[in-house]
Formats: C-alpha cells, sequence, structure tokens
C-alpha cells in the first residue's frame, strides 16, 4: 500500500516536465494519491491537462494566484468534485525579470510587490480558501523554498527576500493551523533547471558550482524533492510542522568549500 493511499492533493505550478511540482505530482501518484492541478494562465492550460491526464487525473483549474476570483474557482471547483482536500503544493514564485539583473538596492516597488504577492501571500490566500475543504482531515501544506532565504545567493535579490518572508509564513501559518490539526513546511531545494530558474542571472553558472562542491558533488533532481514531499504528505511526517527541510546534497551546511585538492598540493606536495 502507498503512503498517501486514500490522500487527495492539489498540486499548483506545473508548468512543464521540469517543473520542481511535476517531481512532486509524480511521487504521489506512486503512492497511492489522487491528483488535482492548478495552472496560471490559459497558455499552460493544454499542456497542465496533458500531464495530468498522465497521472491519471482529469481535475485542472485555472489559478492565477493574483486573482482572488481564481482562487475561490478553485475552492470551489474541488468542493464540487471531492469534497474535501489532505494536501495542498505551493509550487510558486515569480518576480520580473529585470528584478534578478542588478543587486538588491536596485529592486523596484513594483517589482517587491509582485514577488511578495505571487510567492508569499499566495500561500496564505490558498490556505484560508481551502482549509474547509481540510476540516477534519490533519492537512498537509507543502512550499517550496530556497538556501536564498537564509544567505546571500547574488542575483537573487527579491526573490531571496520573498523566500525569508515564506518561510518566515510558514511558521506562522503552521502555529495557526495547528488547532485544525494541519501542518505546513517547506523545502528548500537545490538549484534545478526549470522555466523559473532561468529568469535569474548567471543560473547556469549558480547551478555548476552548486552541484560541484555540495557534499555528494552532484545537482539534486525533482525526484528527490518528490520523495521529501511525499514524506511531508504522509502520517510519517505528523510531528513535523513550521519546518524548513532542505533537499540540497547537503549544500546548506557547508562553511567553506572543498579545497582538498590546494591543499594536497600545499602539504604535500604537487603530486600529492
Ligand atoms: P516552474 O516550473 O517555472 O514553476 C513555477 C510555477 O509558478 C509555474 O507553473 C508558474 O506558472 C507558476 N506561477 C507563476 N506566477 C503565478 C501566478 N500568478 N499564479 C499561479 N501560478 C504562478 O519552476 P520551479 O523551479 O519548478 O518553481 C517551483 C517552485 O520551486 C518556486 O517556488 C521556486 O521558487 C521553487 N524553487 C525552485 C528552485 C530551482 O532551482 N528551480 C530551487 C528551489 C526552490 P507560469 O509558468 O504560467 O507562469
Amino acid at each position: 500500500m502507498g503512503l498517501l493511499e486514500g490522500k487527495r492533493a492539489l498540486i499548483t505550478g506545473v508548468a512543464n516536465e521540469r517543473s520542481i511540482a511535476y517531481g512532486i505530482a509524480k511521487a504521489f501518484k506512486r503512492e497511492g494519491a489522487e491528483l488535482a492541478f492548478s495552472y496560471a494562465t490559459p497558455k499552460l492550460e493544454k499542456r497542465v491537462k496533458e500531464i495530468a491526464r498522465s497521472l491519471g487525473s482529469e481535475l485542472v483549474f485555472k489559478c492565477d494566484v493574483t486573482l482572488d476570483e481564481d482562487i475561490e474557482a478553485l475552492a470551489e471547483g474541488l468542493k464540487k468534485s471531492w469534497g474535501s482536500l489532505d494536501v495542498l503544493v505551493h509550487s510558486i514564485a515569480f518576480a520580473p525579470k529585470e528584478e534578478f539583473k542588478g543587486g538588491v538596492i536596485d529592486t523596484s516597488r513594483e517589482g517587491f510587490k509582485v514577488a511578495m504577492e505571487v510567492s508569499v501571500y499566495s500561500l496564505i490566500a490558498l490556505a484560508r480558501a481551502l482549509l474547509p475543504l481540510m476540516e477534519g482531515r490533519k492537512g498537509s501544506i507543502i512550499t517550496l523554498s530556497y538556501y536564498g532565504a537564509e544567505k546571500v545567493v547574488p542575483h537573487y535579490n527579491v526573490m531571496g527576500i520573498a523566500k525569508a518572508a515564506l518561510e518566515s509564513t510558514v511558521r506562522y501559518l503552521a502555529y495557526d493551523l495547528a488547532k485544525h490539526g494541519h501542518r505546513v513546511n517547506a523545502i528548500s531545494a537545490g538549484p534545478v533547471k526549470t522555466l523559473a530558474a532561468y529568469s535569474i542571472t548567471g543560473f547556469h553558472l549558480l547551478m555548476e558550482h552548486t552541484s560541484k562542491v555540495n557534499p555528494f558533488r552532484r545537482p539534486i533532481t525533482i525526484d528527490e524533492v518528490g520523495d521529501a514531499a511525499v514524506f511531508l504528505a504522509s502520517e510519517l511526517s505528523r510531528a513535523v510542522t513550521g519546518e524548513v527541510i532542505h533537499v540540497d546534497n547537503g549544500y546548506h551546511i557547508m562553511g567553506v568549500f572543498d579545497r582538498e585538492e590546494e591543499i594536497k598540493k600545499e602539504v604535500f606536495g604537487k603530486d600529492g
């Protein structure tokens, strides 16, 4: 029996098969969950419907998280189709491309507002709208963060600030929703080549560096994020809430990156 047998999960943020949310959806399907999906703009409808169908789901809703009417329609649609919900995967973030070009000092008022609204407020808005569907279900809400919330990652700029706010929101929501029996957690994923990631100036260099210096010396995969999300969605994590779990091959534990080759040369001479 799968770890998520009998659970109903809404997956937001699938843009294509590279999306982190797609890795999560595949893992949830493998573990027996029923899936529903939402997408932001009409141009994604066909693609997301195909992906949903490939994972055995016909439940696909348009939901631009900046629009209250879309969020209400999503909650209403899920109520009609399922009547209940166990898991919300919030895999949504956005900031205008210009915000990643310079430094944080260049952040525009509008860029700041957009980044915070789409990437942070949307978690609160979705959680509130879907709360009635989770009543009595011991729900699990999972969002996606990044190390730029904790430390400076050049060019990540306003999105780092938004992710810090998102991680704080996870803690506050975890406190609020505990009285309903629900949990709220984040996965801080290592860099993955996705559409959203390509907006970040120099992302390929960031990815190359991170993959080379983490303790396992390899990039993470969306399937690895999916497996961590299964844990957070399942009863196995019933005492875990308000947490940020790093799925980054241990990159975040490093204080100084490995200088083994340089040390060998300096201490033992050229041949090591
Ligand atoms: P992705 O495939 O591009 O997914 C981002 C999703 O956000 C897209 O489906 C996008 O829809 C959606 N979105 C943007 N604005 C929206 C809005 N107003 N309403 C509803 N949905 C909206 O990229 P991803 O990397 O998988 O990103 C998913 C999450 O993982 C994000 O929170 C991201 O910050 C986080 N994350 C990513 C990485 C990484 O390296 N890729 C690392 C750590 C954390 P459209 O395509 O229609 O705009």
